[in-house]
């Protein structure tokens, strides 16, 4: 991958005054320089929109705001899906990893979860590096004050539609076709530590502006909740005493996220180590002795439910002892970040905390935690193309719309960055669905379910598990993206043609490989298979028995070595094959036993399928009676009604 320029090139070139930029025109204008914005505004571009990214403070366009990690279970799909269709941040996190790891790999490929430790100054440098050599897309520091908006049609009542923005300086209305809000944590943000709170976004940044709010709530009369976040403080490394903890290696070879990488900007041997320690009955104690000081904690507003605070953990699971992952900030960052630790009690008291894990019996904090809280637009009120739906040309993405996470914040931002920009350019607009992309789970569960928490991705959320895999997103995606969305450069969609056409030949020769088992056991006399001598298989059904593409290829050079590079990809299409039609048939029979009833004494607590802790609470306590009306139920995954039909069926 190229390196990227200077920051201070990038700093002259967004130095542009206002005054001009308050004479233009732009397709689209995208608010915020966070995750979901950067997206936004290169997919718009991409997609051949003139675009203006407008952010409060250039230095923080690509900020991580939490943890310095991208991808895992879930959300390494999603990263997988932006990169298919050209988007960010699967490039960055090749560029700025410093620990690759797959999570899951004792489980099947289809949820295998690629995660990466960032530098968290060379992910920003990466972004801003890409946003500045993209053309048509501008970069404008400032804060926008004001949504500009029409009046209700007449012909359309309550219809409104956007004209574009005004900044906080007074300056000129800036017009535009759509508008993408990406405001994140910003909107009315309110930082907690201990009992003291301040207005903020983040810590040393300001809030979004009051007016945005208003024109959301009061001109748009958009329904807007409110949720809460926290980050734990950050350690001075060598106050840390690692040799308490257990050290976790990075895989031995990093796999990248982008599929246009063949390797990682850092070597293996460059990767460094995270190190696991865990809670103990002191840091129990200290939380509750403190909770009478901790003003966010004691908020009646939802926080991440998988991402919670110490407070959240102790006071929810009493006598366990957390983990704790001590992970680097950077290759030159003297700073830990505690996964794990994120607190908002007063400084002093999260010091004490701290001291009482062995490792940290003498850690120093360099920046305390805190909270954050926020008000949200309730998704639903957004149609698949992420547009407000009753306002023309006003799109959102990112945490605004209810969600957590950097990945859920970036794929949300290239749809909408999608989206906006052919909507500027009269086009009509796209939509992913369920059974093509986790990002269509994402925006059909945001816009039709909503959320009553923070919202994050898992694998569990998606009933095509089998077939929305990291290793074929290019495949589910790229081509579609080039062909029907605009928003692949030919280049990417060259390259993904290229590996559609060789599978296909690859599986097609496997196919021609067909043959009788005795002759097979002949060529590759290790392998196990059915005594029956007259048993004929093909190559993909003996990838299918565990036997490996590369021994395949090394009995038949001829015909099988030119595809030995996707050696991997052949292994896992031939096994999920199988497995994929086996799920299309399990979701029509879902459909025809919508009417099912499912007994009233289930303890669903114990039941031995695959359920979230989640899901299992809202069954619990609602009792559905029948599939269907358990299947509509607001949180229910459709992949926990799969489960569900499983076990009654199997049950009698
Ligand atoms: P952000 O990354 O927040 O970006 C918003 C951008 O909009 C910023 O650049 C801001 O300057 C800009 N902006 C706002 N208002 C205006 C305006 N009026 N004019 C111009 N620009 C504006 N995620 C997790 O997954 N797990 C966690 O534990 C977690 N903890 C967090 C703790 C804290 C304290 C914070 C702040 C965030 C946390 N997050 C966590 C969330 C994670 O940072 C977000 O999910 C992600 O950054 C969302 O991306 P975004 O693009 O929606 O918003």
């Amino acid at each position: 991958s190229k390196k990227p320029p200077l920051l201070q090139s990038f700093l002259s070139l967004v130095s542009r005054r206002v005054s001009h930029l308050a004479q233009q025109q732009y397709d689209v204008i995208v608010v915020g320089g966070g995750h979901a914005g950067t997206e936004a505004a290169a997919a718009a571009a991409r997609v051949g929109a003139e675009t203006l990214l407008v952010t409060q403070k250039i230095n923080t366009v690509g900020a991580l705001s939490c943890n310095p990690s991208l991808g895992g279970v879930g959300k390494g799909h999603l990263v997988k899906e932006v990169d298919a269709l050209d988007g960010l941040c699967g490039r960055a996190g090749d560029w700025a990893g410093i620990h690759f790891s797959i999570l899951n790999r004792s489980k099947g490929p289809a949820v295998w979860g690629p995660r990466a430790q960032l530098d968290r100054q060379r992910y920003r440098e990466f972004i801003q590096s890409e946003l500045l050599s993209t053309p048509g897309l501008t970069v404008l520091e400032g804060s926008v004050e004001e949504l500009l908006v029409t009046e209700p049609n007449p012909e359309e009542p309550g219809r409104h539609r956007v004209t574009g923005i005004r900044l906080a300086n007074g300056s000129h209305p800036i017009s535009a076709s759509s508008v993408v809000l990406t405001t994140g944590t910003f909107l009315s943000g309110s930082l907690f530590m201990g009992q003291t709170t301040s207005p903020g976004g983040r810590i040393g940044d300001a809030p979004s502006s009051a007016g945005l709010s208003h024109t959301l709530r009061e001109r748009l009369g958009l329904r807007i909740g409110r949720l809460r976040t926290g980050t734990p403080p950050r350690i001075v490394k060598d106050s840390v005493d690692l040799s308490l903890a257990d050290l976790h290696p990075p895989d031995s070879h990093p796999t990248p996220f982008s599929f246009l990488n063949t390797r990682t900007r850092c070597k293996p041997e460059e990767q460094l180590p995270c190190y696991l320690t865990r809670t103990n009955a002191g840091v129990e104690r200290v939380v509750r002795e403190s909770l009478h000081l901790n003003h966010h904690i004691q908020e009646d507003i939802k926080g991440p439910r998988y991402c919670p605070s110490i407070e959240s953990r102790v006071l929810r699971f009493p006598g366990r002892r957390h983990q704790v992952w001590l992970e680097p900030e950077g290759v030159t960052s003297d700073l830990l970040y505690p996964q794990g630790l994120s607190m908002t009690m007063p400084p002093d008291i999260q010091l004490r905390l701290i001291r009482e894990i062995p490792a940290m019996h003498r850690a120093e904090i360099h920046t305390p935690g805190y909270g954050v809280q926020y008000d949200f637009v309730c998704p639903t009120q957004l149609s698949p193309a992420l547009q407000v739906k009753s306002t023309q040309g006003l799109f959102l993405a990112g945490q605004i719309n209810g969600t957590t996470g950097y990945e859920e914040a970036a794929a949300q931002g290239l749809w909408a960055g999608v989206n906006a920009a052919r909507w500027a350019r009269a086009m009509p607009p796209v939509a992913l669905s369920r059974t093509e992309s986790y990002i269509g789970v994402l925006i059909d569960d945001l816009v039709s379910r909503g959320v009553t928490e923070p919202y994050r991705m898992f694998t569990s959320r998606a009933e095509f598990r089998t077939y929305l895999r990291p290793d074929n997103a290019d495949l589910r995606l790229t081509l579609k993206g080039f062909e029907e969305v605009g928003c692949v450069s030919s280049l990417r969609y060259q390259e993904a043609v290229r590996v559609r056409d060789s599978l296909q030949d690859a599986l097609a020769a496997l196919q021609a490989l067909a043959q009788s088992s005795s002759k097979w056991r002949k060529k590759l006399p290790d392998i196990r298979m059915s005594e029956n001598k007259c048993t004929i298989l093909s190559g993909v059904e003996l990838l299918q028995h565990n036997v490996s593409f590369e021994m395949l290829a090394s009995a038949f050079p001829e015909c099988l070595s030119p595809y030995i590079e996707f050696s991997q990809r052949l292994n896992i299409e031939a096994v999920y094959n199988l497995h994929c039609d086996k799920q299309k048939k399990e979701m029509e029979r879902i459909q025809k036993e919508e009417n099912m009833s499912l007994p009233q004494d289930i303890d669903y607590f114990s039941l031995p399928v695959s359920l979230s802790q989640e899901v299992r609470e809202i069954l619990d306590r609602v009792r559905p009676s029948t599939l269907g009306s358990a299947a509509r139920l607001h949180g229910i995954t459709p992949a926990a009604v799969v489960n569900l039909l499983g076990y009654v069926v199997h049950t009698g």
